[in-house]
């Protein structure tokens, strides 16, 4: 195992992603194909298995859009924005998983600020934050958001009552496929972290002292 670790760190990072894709993309056609060839002899348990089925593609559907994200070519459109209407969009757009899970997302700032950057893609930084927490915290809870200036860079924190990060893993995070959970892809921190290399941002992770994590963007200022 020791072995395999130090190979996989010896990788390519097009090098891993190529292996994870491959092995993440066959699992789920194995089993497909093994469904349908018991449908192919006749069982009578359809039913079941289409939904099975159906799971697997979905499976497969979510890694080949995050992939497709990744690959896109990278024509940044960087303009001056508010970091606060982006926020509001991410929050409006998650608001149903949200209210489904019983958690609030709440800005503790009041002062709003800009930033250089491709709204589009800061946007999916955050989409891919807040969905980590929501996942992180088990169906009741507050996701705060706070953004402060640290001359000559701008914070913004993403602060969750989840369950938090274990020593031993907090530095796999943003690994191509290092997922802790049953449907995870593995890919958010991963997109997250290539998103703000392009905006000369750092991610920095964090285990809060008494419950959850916080995830926090170091933004440059603005050179030119
Ligand atoms: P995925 O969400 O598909 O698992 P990510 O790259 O988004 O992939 O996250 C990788 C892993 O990092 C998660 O499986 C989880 O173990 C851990 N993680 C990410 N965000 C949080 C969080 N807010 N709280 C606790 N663990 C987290
Ligand atoms: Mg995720």
């Amino acid at each position: 195992n020791e072995e395999m670790m130090v190979r996989s760190e010896k990788m390519s990072v097009a090098g891993q992603l190529a292996a994870g894709i491959a092995h993440e993309i066959r699992n789920p056609l194995t089993s497909l194909k093994g469904f349908l060839q018991l449908m192919q002899a006749g069982v009578n348990r359809k039913e079941e298995y289409y939904k099975i089925m159906i799971d697997e593609i979905e499976k497969i559907e979510t890694i080949t859009t995050e992939l497709l994200f990744i690959s896109k070519p990278l024509t940044d459109n960087k303009k001056v924005e508010s970091v606060s209407a982006m926020l509001d969009d991410v929050i409006a757009l998650l608001s149903p998983q949200a209210k489904l899970n019983n958690i609030e997302i709440k800005k503790l700032f009041s002062e709003d600020v800009t930033i250089y950057c491709d709204r589009s893609q800061l946007k999916q930084v955050f989409i891919n934050l807040f969905k980590n927490a929501i996942e992180a915290m088990n169906h009741s809870g507050t996701i705060k958001l706070q953004v402060s200036r640290r001359h000559p860079s701008i914070e913004i924190d993403v602060i969750d009552e989840g369950v938090g990060i274990s020593e031993e893993i907090i530095h796999k995070l943003g690994e191509p496929f290092f997922t802790t959970k049953q449907t995870g892809t593995g890919l958010g921190i991963m997109i997250t972290k290539q998103i703000l290399e392009r905006h000369n941002a750092t991610l920095e992770i964090k285990r809060n002292p008494d419950i959850g994590s916080t995830f926090r963007i170091i933004f440059p200022a603005k050179l030119d």
